[in-house]
């Protein structure tokens, strides 16, 4: 059913229910349409600085991240609340599937950088970026809360905004150079996402999520980056936490180290 049926409907409804027309006074009815309606998803806010206006531009795409870091959405939330880390992200959810809300959706967040999607240059400008807490090293599982939140979060959104599911993108799909950003990483089930919440909008039954646990022993914390010819210290920063910002944290915890093709360098767990 399109929105203005809808809106028309439930119009209808409540100017028959007279009187005061509350939501209470239509609930049988209702009930029919709320199997197909999206619900809102629950967060928290910490707000951001780091946003400009977006223009004309109207949103038409979902760009997911990872975060990079072992470190909570909280703690990223904080990041991007920082001024001097000059990034952001519209949502951050954490492995137990909580939501923080950064930049308000009409505002231009600063996640995708130099990007493209179908050809149109500075994704910024006409997208919503989610980040997910995790590491992005291919192996932290993302927990079944997680992801659930995840396509909670894009299906509210894709309906609040038009977007079609086939403009729900990830991070390493239009950054620009190619191969600059590698998030979402491998192990993050993209297509089960789009799926998911093309069900949800749909109100069909939504597909079976399979978790792939990580082996025994396995540290999130404990995060080594192979240095490649050509890097620098901004190019890493960049690459691995989406924030050249945190070069001099990385530099702080490889003191002495060189960008010798190969040699293997630390990565901070936190900001
Ligand atoms: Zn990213």
């Amino acid at each position: 059913m399109k929105k203005t049926a809808v809106a028309l409907v439930l119009g209808t409804l409540l100017i028959a229910s007279c009187g005061r027309a509350t939501l209470r006074g239509v609930t049988p009815s209702a009930g029919a349409l709320r199997a197909h309606a999206v619900d809102p998803v629950p967060m928290t806010e910490t707000l951001s600085p780091n946003f400009n206006e977006r223009g004309d531009a109207p949103i038409s795409c979902i760009v997911l991240h990872h975060t990079a870091v072992a470190a909570t959405a909280q703690s990223t939330a904080n990041f991007f609340a920082d001024p001097k880390s000059k990034v952001s992200a519209h949502f951050v959810v954490d492995r137990d599937g909580s939501v923080i809300r950064c930049v308000a959706d009409d505002k231009r967040a600063w996640h995708a950088g130099k990007s493209a999607f179908n050809g149109v240059n500075d994704v910024n400008t006409f997208s919503l970026g989610i980040e997910i807490a995790n590491v992005g090293d291919n192996v932290e599982p993302y927990p079944e809360a997680q992801v659930t939140s995840v396509v909670k979060l894009v299906a509210y959104l894709a309906k609040s905004h038009d977007i079609p599911m086939a403009n729900v993108t990830r991070h390493r799909d239009v950054a620009l150079p190619a191969g600059r950003k590698t998030d979402t990483s491998d192990n993050f089930d993209h297509k089960y996402v789009i799926k998911a919440a093309q069900a949800l909008i749909d109100g069909t039954t939504l597909p079976r999520y399979t978790f792939k646990p990580a082996p025994e022993g396995y540290d999130a914390r404990r995060q080594v980056y192979t240095v490649k010819p050509g890097d620098t210290w901004e190019g890493i920063a960049d690459g691995v936490f989406d924030a050249e910002s945190m070069a001099s944290q990385i530099i702080r915890m490889n003191l002495g180290a060189k960008l010798t093709p190969g040699a293997h360098l630390r990565l901070p767990s936190t900001y």
